[in-house]
């Protein structure tokens, strides 16, 4: 990869705001079709390899497969992806639990998890020579003609312009390119923090992930490398604040409380839990996927509530259907940024990020409601989940990331 010079006059085919996990993956399968691509990164990118080491992400195996199409996942791999093979999920109090193993999904895990780090780490490894980096950068302005995108960049020595046919939106939650082009956002503030550390259980985890639904919202086990589990522990803005102050053993104490009877029967405790970092819950979408020569992927376009652990598998299958609209673009020796691309991607994607809206905030809706018919209605789905095999296998398949199969082994 090159690192960009400030006052060079840049001309590319794509142009990459964010330099996150969405923004690299596009970077690399964009460089890879041919074309010229500047990649845009507010923090410097050797920084990401540090990543705080508590901050992972199960990727479903769908996202494993387009990983293994980019070549780093063997990297990955190798650094510690801890297999999901089973998902069990419980709600303090009701008596029925749910069970989904990997074998209904006929698939080798229903996901891993692995570290940030780790995939940023590989991504940038992975980047070829010729994608121009300029990092730190800022995206300061943008202009739009039928011709190109014409932005202007912030280093430490001094401003730089460069232009693009296709502009993409890969900047976050609060995306600059999206309000730069005009495009609005609906969505809502969670008023939850997840508290998110790794801990080191008395039994021993197996492959095993839990998921246990508590009026304020979940509390997730994803089983680690070493025999770890890393938590996501969904609380209030006040809990979060009291929680995190805790030493850690009247943390342990705090969790094994809160995990309740039903989960201290499959962890058996905790006997030391590593550092702990807080993290605002929020849902936002975008209204529009595009805008003239622009398009938005990512949290730019989507940021979800992580109880189902959807956002960035939801991430690379937008990276995955814009390169398939930039390729056949490509391969007829057409513009990246013309309308025709843009339509075909923003389609694509207005459907999957719908279902994955309806079933990850449904999810949560449903299982942080205190009125009695819901309790009762979902006590009962929980009871009577093992007699309903098609409920069981939506939910599998999208868990796997299967049910939106826009990516396959050898598909791209
Ligand atoms: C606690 C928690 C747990 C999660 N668990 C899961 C999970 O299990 N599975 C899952 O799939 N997802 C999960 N997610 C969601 C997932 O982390 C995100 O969806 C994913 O990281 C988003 O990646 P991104 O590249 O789109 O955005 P980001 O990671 O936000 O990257 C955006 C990049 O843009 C850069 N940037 C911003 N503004 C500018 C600018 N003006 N100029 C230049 N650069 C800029 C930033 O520095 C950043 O590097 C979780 C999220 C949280 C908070």
């Amino acid at each position: 990869m090159a690192t960009g010079q400030v006052g060079q006059q840049n001309i590319h085919d794509v142009a990459i705001v964010g330099g996150g996990l969405a923004g690299a993956a596009l970077a690399i399968t964009a460089s890879r079709m041919g074309l010229s691509v500047a990649l845009i990164e507010a923090q410097w990118v050797a920084s990401f390899a540090e990543t705080k080491p508590e901050r992972v992400i199960a990727l479903s195996y769908g996202s494993r497969c387009h990983l293994e199409q980019l070549g780093v996942w063997e990297a990955i791999a190798r650094a510690g992806a801890a297999p999901i093979r089973k998902v069990h999920v419980c709600e303090p109090g009701n008596r029925g639990e749910v069970g989904m193993h990997r074998g209904e999904a006929d698939v080798e895990a229903l996901g891993y998890v692995v570290q940030n780090a780790h995939v940023l780490s590989a991504l940038y490894k992975a980047m070829p020579q010729d994608v121009q980096i300029y990092a730190p950068a800022q995206l300061q302005s943008l202009a739009v003609d039928t011709d190109g995108v014409q932005l202007s960049i912030r280093q430490q020595d001094g401003d730089s312009g460069l232009q693009a046919r296709l502009l993409v939106g890969a900047d976050g939650t609060m995306s600059r390119v999206r309000k730069l082009c005009g495009i609005g956002s609906r969505g809502w503030d969670h008023n939850r923090f997840g508290l998110v550390a790794s801990v080191t259980p008395k039994i021993p985890h197996h492959d095993v992930a839990h998921e246990c639904f508590r009026p304020d919202g979940p509390l997730a086990f994803l089983p680690l490398d070493a025999g770890r589990y890393s938590i996501v522990w969904t609380l209030s803005p006040r809990d979060a604040a009291r929680i995190g102050q805790l030493d850690d053993a009247a943390f342990l104490r705090w969790l094994e409380i809160e995990a309740g009877q039903e989960m201290q029967a499959h962890l058996g405790g905790f006997v030391s839990v590593g550092p702990r970092a807080l993290f605002p819950f929020e849902y936002r979408v975008t209204e529009r996927f595009t805008a003239q020569r622009v398009a938005l992927i990512g949290n730019a376009a989507h940021t979800m509530h992580p109880v189902a652990g959807q956002g960035l598998n939801l991430g690379l299958r937008d990276v995955t259907d814009l390169s398939r609209a930039m390729q056949r673009a490509v391969d007829g020796g057409r513009d990246v940024g013309a309308p025709v691309v843009l339509e075909e991607y923003a389609q694509k994607r207005c459907v999957d990020t719908a279902s994955v809206t309806v079933f990850t905030e449904g999810l949560n809706a449903l299982f942080c409601n205190e009125l009695l018919p819901v309790k009762l209605a979902r006590g009962l789905g929980m009871a009577g989940m093992d007699r309903l095999p098609a409920l069981r296998r939506w939910l599998l398949r999208h868990a796997a990331g299967l049910a939106q199969q826009v990516f396959t082994r050898g598909s791209v």
